[in-house]
């Protein structure tokens, strides 16, 4: 069975655009794959950020993803700083890396231009993200168009590693490029992100869902009630398509389209839809907040089976780069 690694950042709860973009992939990839899930947190800090909500944070992205899907029995779920080899083996990559490699990253450059100065974390991000990945050697990332030069950097960093210190021992892991489109804030023009204030709460109750959808924007063509739309040009169609049945999907943009309802019939219809489908998820993370201290249990036992696969690799690596091994005295000669 493959392996698969795939980190996320503590940033709450999740919203609908990460579930659909990712973490549903995730619960299906259980099924599949020998998965490793992660709550980047080392990543988390490499953006300004508040210290007294990142415990926070962390305890709400780990009850999300349970609530979603992810099961302990399934998979391993744990906090990277959890597992101190993700840092250690990124300081041993930081010495394969080129540094014009890093700076060419298009995400280094768009949030690096956003700051006044640019800090050594920002840069070294990809690095990190090639430790994440290969301190488990996955063979597999699950990942957005986005991460996809990223992932070029880790399978270079691979490469370099291997052709000087032993030949072959990281894989050079393929990315699985997510099949959902790009999920649109309700906006209607950004991707979905809890930073611009656009998204749905996978834990939002069905007022809140209601709420959020009544003033999203739809197609401008419908000015009045009377004016036929494009469905094609508008996100609650596109939400019909992952949450409404198939023949709910094809009322809608026959409705659309004659003008039969107006955008708040639709977005009625939607709110229902989406309340019923995540009625489950919110129910099971329900359950988990009442229960922290067994949240915190699934996450400690998913560390100590990370760290037992993170330390295997890291042993392998001090001893093909010559590192004296601790506790020893002599040379080895
Ligand atoms: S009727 Fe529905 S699909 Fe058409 S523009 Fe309004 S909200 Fe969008």
């Amino acid at each position: 069975m493959a392996r698969v690694f795939s980190g996320i950042q503590p940033s709450g709860e999740l919203h609908i655009g990460n579930y659909l973009g990712a973490v549903r992939n995730w619960v299906a990839l259980q099924a599949t794959h020998e998965c490793v899930f992660c709550i980047v947190d080392y990543h988390a800090i490499t953006q300004a950020y508040e210290p007294e909500q990142l415990e926070a944070r962390t305890f709400d992205m780990a009850v999300s993803l349970l609530a979603a899907g992810l099961d302990p029995a399934r998979c391993i779920l744990f906090v990277q700083s959890h597992v101190p080899e993700h840092t250690e083996l990124t300081w041993v990559f930081t010495t394969v890396t080129p540094v014009g490699e890093l700076e060419r990253m298009t995400q280094f450059k768009d949030k690096a231009q956003r700051q006044e100065s640019v800090l050594a974390g920002l840069l070294n991000y990809p690095v990190l993200q090639a430790a994440d990945v290969l301190l488990y050697r996955a063979t597999v990332v699950p990942v957005g168009e986005d991460q996809v030069q990223h992932l070029e950097l880790m399978r270079e960093v691979a490469r370099k590693w291997n052709a000087r210190f032993r030949e072959d021992f990281f894989p050079e892991p393929q990315p699985m490029l997510s099949a959902a489109r790009r999920i649109v804030g309700l906006d209607g023009d950004a991707k979905m992100s809890k930073s611009l204030g656009n998204t749905i709460g996978l834990l939002d109750p069905p007022e809140r869902i209601w709420e959020l959808l009544r003033p999203a924007k739809t197609d401008p063509a419908r000015v009045t009630r009377k004016d036929p739309g494009d469905p094609e040009k508008c996100n609650i169609y596109s939400l019909h398509q992952y949450f409404s049945p198939p023949d709910t999907v094809r009322h809608v943009a026959d409705q659309c389209r004659t003008a039969g309802w107006g955008c708040l019939d639709c977005k009625r219809v939607l709110a229902d839809n989406l309340a019923a489908a995540l009625a489950p998820i919110r129910e099971r993370a329900t359950e988990l907040k009442a229960r922290p201290e067994r949240v915190r249990e699934i996450l400690a036992d998913g560390a100590a089976r990370a760290h037992a696969i993170a330390r295997e690799t890291m042993a392998a690596v001090r001893d093909a780069m010559g590192f004296l091994p601790a506790g020893e005295v002599t040379l080895r000669r």
